[in-house]
């Protein structure tokens, strides 16, 4: 076994998050292994992108309160300990709300070729404030 060196928390890209975002990669997968999990930190008001994952994705908020969102207008609000599970290629967006941090654990099977996401466009502050209203 082996102890895995800490990666430097990066900021998240502005082309696929709104608002302040820090990722810590916690774990990649060696092969054949495709597992990623990450640790995301979401200021007040951050959000991603709407966006899909190829093989799913499991959720599970460590910290402040979460909301996640699909394009049927199904609204979760997660606490610390809760889990939500998007399966393959459902469009969605997560974030924290307007007033509090928001810290989640992201864990999801990569592909060949990358983590599987397929990234669309932002969350318009209309749909994030309707988010609010459920
Ligand atoms: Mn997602």
């Amino acid at each position: 076994m082996e102890t895995k060196p800490t990666i430097p928390t990066a900021k998240a890209p502005s082309h696929y998050f709104t608002g302040d975002v820090y990722v810590d990669p916690i774990c990649r997968g060696e092969d054949p292994s495709r597992m990623i999990v990450s640790s995301v930190h979401f200021a007040p008001s951050a959000r991603t992108n709407w966006h899909s994952h190829a093989h799913g994705q499991t959720l599970h908020v460590t910290d402040g309160i979460g909301l996640v969102v699909s394009r049927d207008g199904t609204v979760i609000r997660m606490r610390p300990g809760d889990t939500v599970y998007t399966p393959p290629g459902e469009e969605h967006w997560h974030g924290a709300p307007e007033d509090k941090f928001m810290c989640h654990l992201a864990m999801l099977g990569g592909t060949n070729d990358g983590d599987g996401t397929t990234w669309l466009e932002p969350v318009t502050n209309e749909q994030y404030r309707a988010a609010h209203q459920q």
